[in-house]
């Protein structure tokens, strides 16, 4: 059956490496029989310059009935004082999908080992993924604040817990089966249920291994022994943190995709980086990060496992044949990276 997808170019650097995603997705269709049609739709500062509001009905209404969603990016300066932000219609579009689980793989490609802060060896072998969880805590808790006092209340119900920690076994079960599972349980309540949530799961998947770890020794791991993580689940808070924190391991955000899910409906995918203003339009924004969000989409929402790995071997031979944009040090321009990637499909 033909699949549903919703593309939103939003802004700056946004509408180019869409572009380019679905020229790769377009390459890698016929050759792995995958049927679909896109749907482009307005989202972000765009929509607020074409109607006033970042998330339009119609957008909504399509990201509804979709079968998955592409998101490139979203925001920049000129909408910094606006009344409307780009950003309140990502948080809407999560909100009425209920995307609660966000993906965020970590892997540093071989020719890009130089761009990582940490130490060759120290990098050697690092593949991992952080799921954090997205639409409860203590962002989405009770706020209150005067001049002399102020409140967040963190809040996680059993269910809350047992689904996110149901996302990343399912995923450590098809990769390295090891599931971190980071919280405070030395002081937070919501942190003592969210260790219980996690040995229960664990009985349904004993093929896999289970951790626990603190939030605070994790943040100094991922750091010192980043090679010993395969899936690291957390709350809302501190997978915000360490979500960051780990995206700066491969040394530029221009190569990292993410995936968020719900209990039902599509999912979305998107670069980790934000719009890049400061580059939109000159042609030499790195594609790589929606190509791979493309790759992800075809393996976790379609089972189009070969087609992903099709697109991720070509950009790892992309890069090791040296074809590099300028954030990665070279001065291929987002077209010859994007056709130098098509060229390398299934060769
Ligand atoms: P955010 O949008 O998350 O609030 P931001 O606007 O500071 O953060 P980005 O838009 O991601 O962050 O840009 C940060 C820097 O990284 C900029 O200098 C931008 O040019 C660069 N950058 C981000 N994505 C890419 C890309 N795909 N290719 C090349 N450079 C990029
Ligand atoms: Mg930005």
């Amino acid at each position: 059956m033909t699949k549903k997808i919703v593309t939103l170019a939003g802004d700056g650097i946004g509408p180019e490496i869409m572009a380019a995603g679905l020229q790769v997705l377009e390459a890698v269709a016929p050759k792995i029989n995958f049927e679909y049609e896109t749907k482009a739709r307005n989202f972000g500062g765009a929509a607020i310059d074409a109607d006033g509001h970042p998330l339009p009905d119609e957008t909504l209404a399509s990201a509804k009935s979709s079968d998955a969603i592409l998101l490139a990016a979203i925001g920049g300066p000129q909408y910094n004082d606006a009344e409307v932000r780009p950003e309140q219609g990502l948080l809407e579009l999560r909100k009425e999908l209920g995307l609660f689980a966000n993906i965020r793989p970590v892997q540093i490609f071989e020719a890009l080992k130089h761009l990582s802060p940490l130490k060759a060896e120290i990098i050697e072998g690092v593949d991992f993924v952080v799921v954090r969880e997205l639409t409860g805590g203590i962002y989405f808790g009770e706020h209150s604040l005067n001049k002399q006092f102020a409140r967040d209340v963190n809040d996680y119900s059993y269910e809350e817990i047992e689904r996110i920690i149901r996302v990343a076994f399912d995923i450590a079960r098809g990769r390295g089966k090891k599931v971190t599972s980071v919280d405070k349980q030395n002081v937070l309540a919501t942190s003592k249920l969210w260790r219980i949530v996690a040995e229960e799961v664990a009985k349904d998947y004993p093929d896999v291994q289970l951790e626990h770890a603190l939030v605070d020794s994790l943040a100094m791991k991922m750091i010192t022994n980043p090679s010993d993580f395969d899936v690291i689940v957390t709350e809302n808070l501190f997978g915000d943190i360490l979500s960051d924190e780990s995206s700066v391991l491969p040394g530029t955000l221009g190569v990292m995709p993410s995936a968020s899910h719900a209990q039902n409906g599509p999912s979305l995918y998107e670069p980790i980086h934000g719009s890049a203003p400061d580059i939109a339009g000159l042609g030499i924004a790195n594609p790589i990060s929606m190509i791979l969000s493309v790759a992800m989409m075809l393996r976790e929402s379609f089972g189009e496992t070969t087609g992903a790995q099709y697109i991720e071997d070509a950009v790892n031979k992309t890069l090791l044949d040296g074809v590099l944009t300028k954030d990665l040090g070279g001065n291929a321009s987002l077209d010859e990276m994007t056709s130098a990637i098509i060229n390398n499909l299934c060769v």
